[in-house]
């Protein structure tokens, strides 16, 4: 059967679009080169983070800027030569990173993060994937108190401002919690509300199965065939053209790629990011963010998944996987980390866009075509209603929060 909506990128934006869609009746094909959820939402940490309420800044603290050069920490990375070419969204990054704009910017961020948990809720349940998620937050860690202090100010800001919850930790209770913990810590933000996924990717697959019980169909192929036809769109699949009168791009760090072929030029770039599994270990109890030193640790099925910040750099640069060995290292610290489980660690790069927030809508001046990219830090979260969002506008349905701030044409 001809679909109505080519969905192009099975990964957690992707297939929540498709899902959303095909959940209010259309028949959705999703198209992906590879199977559902083995890109980003594979290796990302896993966390359904309501509680990120604000986009990550651009540092504007001039002792974070030259640690940042200097490539001094295990957050930040990024490859000279592709500096000159990134300089124009990371302007934009700058820019938007800055007092009332920023603020602005945080409180749009804000409506879809914290719709988060409450939207992927029910995909969860229809999917039969409770086994993969634990409903028990994460817990940002310390290693000196001025820093703690400022975080709990923080996280009371943000508790009263829109209501996320946390508990503060005392080293006592974060080393009684932790009980696999070598070092007294000062304590922890323990953000109680977010979600933790055991195997991210599991959990994309599950959603795409779940498409195909509603109607929908998984087809393997390239979405950089995409070509308008007739009134609407074709791609080139393992079983040939597929047509469809709309068509929704959502690849990813990819979706820059085919945009340009339509002569679309946003402020996209990527924060790459590498990930690699240990085994055996008494590793944390819960997710774990060593925030003084930028790296996250998370308890998954195949073993401890330690996750790494942000590597400025060209797509598809060779790894350079320094930050990972920093990573490993500071982690050595706090609890015991066995073999790593892979030869190599995995490498996959987050969507970001100039202002911070992702792209959600109509191609502007393509009829048919839509956009869905750009989450940045927070896609896996985001997913569900983000994707929501889109399907509303595309079924021409009340939208659950208003589109116009995270629509394509701000940056035309
Ligand atoms: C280390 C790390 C940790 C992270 N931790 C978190 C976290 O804890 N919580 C959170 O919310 N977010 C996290 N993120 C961010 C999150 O993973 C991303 O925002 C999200 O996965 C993006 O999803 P996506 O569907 O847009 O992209 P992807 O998952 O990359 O999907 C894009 C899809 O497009 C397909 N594709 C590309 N080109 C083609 C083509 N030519 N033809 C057909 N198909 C194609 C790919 O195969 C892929 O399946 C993290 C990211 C990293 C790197």
């Amino acid at each position: 059967m001809k679909p109505d909506v080519l969905v192009l990128g099975a990964g957690m934006i992707g297939t929540c679009t498709a899902l959303q869609l095909a959940l209010r009746g259309h028949s959705v094909a999703l198209v992906d080169r590879r199977e559902p959820g083995r890109e980003t939402s594979y290796g990302n940490a896993g966390l359904i983070q309501c509680e990120a309420v604000e986009p990550y800044p651009f540092p504007q603290d001039p002792a974070m800027l030259l640690r940042v050069a200097f490539k001094r920490g295990a957050d930040v990375n990024y490859h000279l030569s592709a500096m000159p070419s990134l300089s124009a969204p990371l302007g934009q990054y700058w820019a938007n990173s800055r007092g009332q704009r920023y603020q602005q910017i945080a409180r749009e961020y804000g409506q879809l993060s914290s719709r988060s948990v409450t939207e992927h809720a029910p995909l969860i349940e229809m999917a039969g994937a409770n086994d993969l998620v634990r409903r028990d937050g994460y817990r940002m860690v310390f290693r000196t108190q001025a820093r703690l202090d400022e975080a709990v100010v923080d996280a009371e800001r943000l508790q009263r401002e829109v209501g996320v919850n946390f508990r503060a930790m005392t080293g006592e209770q974060l080393a009684t919690a932790e009980p696999a913990l070598k070092q007294r810590l000062v304590g922890a933000v323990h953000w109680t509300d977010p979600w933790s996924v055991a195997d991210p990717g599991e959990l994309v697959q599950r959603y795409a199965d779940l498409l195909v019980q509603r109607g929908g169909s998984i087809v393997q192929g390239d979405a950089m065939s995409l070509r308008a036809s007739g009134a609407g769109w074709q791609v080139q699949t393992e079983h040939g053209p597929v047509e469809a009168a709309r068509a929704v791009v959502a690849l990813g760090p990819w979706s820059d790629r085919l945009i340009r072929q339509l002569g679309y030029r946003l402020p996209l770039f990527v924060k790459r990011g590498y990930h690699r599994h240990y085994l055996g270990g008494r590793g944390p109890d819960l997710a774990m963010f060593d925030s003084e030193r930028g790296y996250v640790m998370v308890p998954m099925k195949r073993g401890v998944r330690l996750t790494t910040g942000a590597e400025f750099a060209h797509l598809d640069a060779p790894s350079t996987p320094v930050q990972i060995a920093r990573a490993e290292v500071l982690a050595r610290e706090l609890i015991d980390l066995p073999d790593p489980v892979e030869a190599e660690p995995w490498r996959g790069a987050r969507p970001c866009t100039g202002d911070l927030k992702p792209v959600i809508g109509p191609a502007p001046r393509h009829p048919g075509l839509w956009f869905h990219f750009g989450h940045g830090h927070q896609g896996f979260t985001m997913g569900a209603v983000s994707a929501r969002l889109l399907a509303e506008q595309m079924a021409g349905e009340a939208c659950l929060i208003d589109p116009t701030p995270y629509l394509p044409q701000r940056f035309l």
